[in-house]
């Protein structure tokens, strides 16, 4: 019997849940339900016998790679994959994947509601600012980006992008204008959303040098993941320019000193919770439930990251 691991330290929405039992019996596999463990131990008995298996921001490291004696697939249930040991995988000829997409739409929302919360002092009851007419800058153009690109020109701002991966045409179809460089989006625009990955080339990216760049009431919005900024880069913009603000979905390491010293200026949710909507949870579960389905029965590769 082939075995579908749903191992979710934070569990996937009860809709999600039954949506994804629905597809797994349906294709005929037996569907194991690993819900709210607090010990890795866990994870790595109930990884002993499954053939698949799914995860949302769960670590799956060597050990657990290791523990897995018929893992064919793991796939993330989210955009980001950096909690999956991609060289173990690829070393043991698991196949690795994520549901690009299907939570876009939920960071996107959070992303400019944190903006307009900062905007309006935190609903303080004093004059805040508006975003109508103000440049917003998307630093990568994907899913996310897309669509925060798309709410921002709805409320009347000037959106720039810039994504080297992408050809300019196919940013500017969207009426959002195209940049060369990481230094002119910067440069141009009041507000920045990143919507980076992490890896290699974007870690601690985001710094003084670029930051300083920015016009009056330079504000960053990060709902992508801490290590693309470079936190001592961050102190010293908030030190350095009275106009700085920041609001993310993933706190710095540096919370506590940004939180005593510049606390107008900053906000983070108190955990990571762009993706965390009923749509986004139910999206995921359910694409990744088919796409296991469909690697296994058809041998269906297409999102596959390693
Ligand atoms: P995506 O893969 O659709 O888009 C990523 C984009 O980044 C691509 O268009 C790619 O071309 C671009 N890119 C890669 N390297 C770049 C570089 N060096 N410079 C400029 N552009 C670059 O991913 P997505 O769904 O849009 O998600 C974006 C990121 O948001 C994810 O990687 C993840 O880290 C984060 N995320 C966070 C949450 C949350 O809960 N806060 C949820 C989903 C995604």
């Amino acid at each position: 019997m082939t075995t579908i691991l749903v191992a979710t330290e934070k569990p996937f929405a009860k809709t999600a849940v039954n949506g994804i039992h629905d597809i797994v019996t349906k294709a005929g596999f037996e569907l194991k339900m690993l819900e709210k463990y607090t010990a890795k131990e866990q994870l790595l008995e109930a990884v002993k016998d499954a053939d698949a298996l799914i995860v949302r921001s769960d670590i799956v490291d060597e050990a657990v790679i290791q523990a897995a004696g018929k893992l064919k697939i793991v796939v993330r249930a989210g955009a980001g994959y950096d909690n999956i040991d991609l060289k173990a995988s690829t070393a043991k000829g698991i196949v690795v994947m994520n549901t690009p997409g299907q939570n876009a739409n939920a960071v996107a929302e959070l992303s400019i509601g944190m903006l307009i919360y900062l905007n309006r002092n935190f609903y303080n009851g004093s004059a805040g600012i508006e975003l109508r007419g103000k440049t917003m800058g998307v630093h990568a153009y994907g899913h996310v980006g897309r669509l925060i690109g798309s709410i921002a020109k709805g409320m009347g701002m000037d959106v720039y992008a810039y994504d080297p991966f992408l050809a300019k045409t196919v940013i500017e179809q969207d009426g959002v204008k195209a940049v060369d460089s990481i230094q002119e989006l910067y440069s141009k625009c009041q507000y920045v959303s990143i919507n980076l990955p992490a890896n290699k080339e974007t870690r601690e990216s985001i710094n003084f040098e670029l930051m300083a760049t920015m016009p009056e009431g330079a504000t960053i919005v990060n709902a992508a993941r801490k290590e693309i900024m470079h936190e001592p880069s961050l102190l010293k913009i908030f030190a350095g320019r009275k106009d700085f603000r920041y609001v993310t979905d993933v706190a710095p390491d540096c919370e506590a000193q940004i939180k005593t010293e510049f606390a107008t200026r900053y906000f983070a949710t108190p955990k990571k919770m762009g993706a965390q909507t009923e749509e986004a949870n139910i999206n995921a579960g359910l694409a990744a439930a088919r796409q296991i389905v469909a690697f296994i029965q058809k041998g269906d590769t297409t999102f596959r990251v390693n």
